[in-house]
C-alpha cells in the first residue's frame, strides 16, 4: 500500500468519484477510499436525477439508467392531480437510476483516469500538524494505516465525521434533517412515464411520498418527513399506511432506510488541506432532497481546486476559498433560494396546498414555460407571491 498521495478522497459516492476523477485527469495522484465492501452497495436513494445536469459528468448509459420519465403527477391531499411536463418538472425528473451500478461506473471512470481505488478502507481520524490537515488514518483488513496527502477531500456522506475532525461544524438539528424510508416495490401499476409525488401533512408532514418507476412493474416507493416531525410516529410508519391504502396489493422487494439533509448551506466547507463535497458539506436541495447532481458538480469543483492549489503549492483555507467560492456562487445559491421555498411550503395546511392544485387544474402545461407556470399558480395565490418576495 502505498503511503503517500497528491489527494486522498474519502468516501467513493457520486461526490467522491467526480472529485478523484478530476483531480487525476489533471496529473494528481489520487487515492479513493470507501468503506464497504461493494461501491454503491447499500443504496438509500429514490435514484432520480436530471438529465441535462447528469450529462455533463457522465455520458448515459442504459446499464445503469432504469427508467426516462417523461414528467410527474403531484398529488394534493384531496387527491387532485397536477401534471407536469419534463421541462417544467426539471430538478430530479429526467432519468431513474439503478445506482448500484451507477456509483461503480463513476468509480471506475476515476480508475480510468489514474485513481487508486480501495473498498473496505475506513477512514478512522485525521493526521493533524500545526493546524493542517496532512493526510488520514485508515483502516483497511483489520490493519490500521497512516497515509499521508497534501489535500484530503471528505466525501463520506450525510453521517460524515471528516469534517467534524478538521473542526468544521457539519451538525443537524432535526429540523435540518428529513428522515426517509423507501421500499422497492413490485406490482404499483404506476405509469412507468412518470414519478408521482404525494404531499399532505397527513402523508407526510413537512415532506412528500415518491413513486419513481424502476422498469417492468419496480417502483422506488419512499417517504421523507422532516426529524423535527418524527414524533410517536416514524417515516416507515408513515409509508406503510401510505402504502397500504394505495397500494395493497403491490410486493416489498428492498426496504432502505436514510437521511438527508435540508439545512440549506453551511457556514464552512473548508480547512487548511481539506475540502468537503456533497453530503458531508449539506449541499443537497432542501426542497427535493436531491443531492446526486451537486455532490458532483462539488466534487468536480473540488478536484479542480486542489489541482490549483497544489500547483501553487499552498494548500491553506486561503487557497481553498476558490472552492467556497465557487460552489456557493452555483449549487449554494439554488440551495439558499430552494430553503425559502421549503420553509414557505411546509407550513403550509393540506386546505392551502388543496387550493394551489386547483388553481393549475386544467392548464396546459404543454404549451406552459415555467415562469408562466409561476404565474399562473401566484395570480391564484397572492400569499404565496408575498412569502416568496425575496426570491424576486
Ligand atoms: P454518498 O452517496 O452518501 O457517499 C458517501 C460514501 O462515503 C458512502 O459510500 C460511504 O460508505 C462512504 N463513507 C462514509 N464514511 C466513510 C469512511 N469513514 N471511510 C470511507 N468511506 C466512507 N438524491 C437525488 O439526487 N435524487 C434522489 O432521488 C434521491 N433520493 C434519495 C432518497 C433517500 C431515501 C435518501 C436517503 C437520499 C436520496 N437522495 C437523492 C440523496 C442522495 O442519495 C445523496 O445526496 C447523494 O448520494 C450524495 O452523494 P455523496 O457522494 O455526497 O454521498
Amino acid at each position: 500500500m502505498k503511503s503517500e498521495y497528491d489527494v486522498v478522497i474519502v468516501g467513493a459516492g457520486p461526490a467522491g468519484s467526480i472529485a478523484a476523477k478530476t483531480a487525476a485527469q489533471k496529473g494528481l495522484s489520487v487515492l479513493l477510499i470507501e468503506k464497504r465492501q461493494e461501491i454503491g452497495d447499500p443504496v438509500r436513494c429514490a435514484e432520480g436525477v436530471s438529465k441535462i445536469w447528469l450529462r455533463k459528468h457522465i455520458e448515459p448509459d442504459h446499464r445503469w439508467i432504469c427508467a426516462d420519465v417523461k414528467g410527474s403527477r403531484i398529488f394534493a391531499p384531496d387527491g387532485t392531480m397536477v401534471e407536469m411536463s419534463e421541462e417544467i418538472a426539471g430538478g430530479e425528473v429526467g432519468y431513474v437510476l439503478e445506482r448500484k451500478l451507477f456509483d461503480r461506473a463513476l468509480a471506475y471512470e476515476s480508475a480510468k483516469a489514474g485513481a487508486e481505488v480501495m473498498v473496505k478502507t475506513r477512514a478512522t481520524d485525521l493526521i493533524m500538524e500545526n493546524g493542517f490537515v496532512k493526510g488520514i488514518k485508515v483502516m483497511h483488513l483489520g490493519e490500521l494505516h497512516d497515509i499521508r496527502a497534501k489535500i484530503v477531500i471528505g466525501a463520506d456522506g450525510v453521517e460524515s465525521k471528516i469534517g467534524r475532525w478538521a473542526g468544521i461544524d457539519t451538525s443537524l438539528k432535526p429540523k435540518d434533517i428529513e428522515t426517509c424510508a423507501q421500499y422497492l416495490m413490485s406490482g404499483t401499476g404506476m405509469d412507468q412515464d412518470y414519478c408521482y409525488f404525494y404531499l399532505g401533512n397527513d402523508i407526510a408532514p413537512a415532506g412528500y411520498v415518491w413513486l419513481f418507476p424502476k422498469g417492468g412493474d419496480l417502483a422506488n416507493v419512499g417517504i421523507g418527513i422532516l426529524g423535527s416531525e418524527s414524533g410517536e410516529k416514524h417515516a416507515i410508519d408513515y409509508l406503510n399506511e401510505f402504502v397500504q391504502k394505495n397500494y395493497p396489493d403491490a410486493k416489498i422487494l428492498e426496504m432502505d432506510v436514510g437521511g438527508v439533509p435540508v439545512s440549506g448551506t453551511i457556514e464552512k466547507t473548508i480547512a487548511n488541506g481539506l475540502m468537503l463535497i456533497g453530503d458531508a458539506a449539506r449541499q443537497s436541495d432542501p426542497i427535493t432532497g436531491g443531492g446526486i447532481i451537486n455532490a458532483m458538480e462539488a466534487g468536480k469543483m473540488a478536484g479542480e481546486v486542489a489541482y490549483n492549489a497544489i500547483s501553487k503549492g499552498d494548500v491553506s483555507t486561503n487557497a481553498l476559498q476558490e472552492y467556497e467560492k465557487r460552489w456557493r456562487e452555483s449549487i449554494g445559491y439554488e440551495i439558499d433560494n430552494s430553503l425559502i421555498v421549503k420553509d414557505t411550503f411546509t407550513a403550509f395546511t393540506d386546505k392551502e396546498i388543496n387550493s394551489l392544485a386547483h388553481s393549475l387544474e386544467g392548464v396546459n402545461f404543454s404549451s406552459m414555460s415555467l415562469l408562466d407556470l409561476l404565474y399562473a399558480l401566484f395570480k391564484a395565490n397572492k400569499k404565496l407571491l408575498w412569502d416568496l418576495r425575496v426570491l424576486f
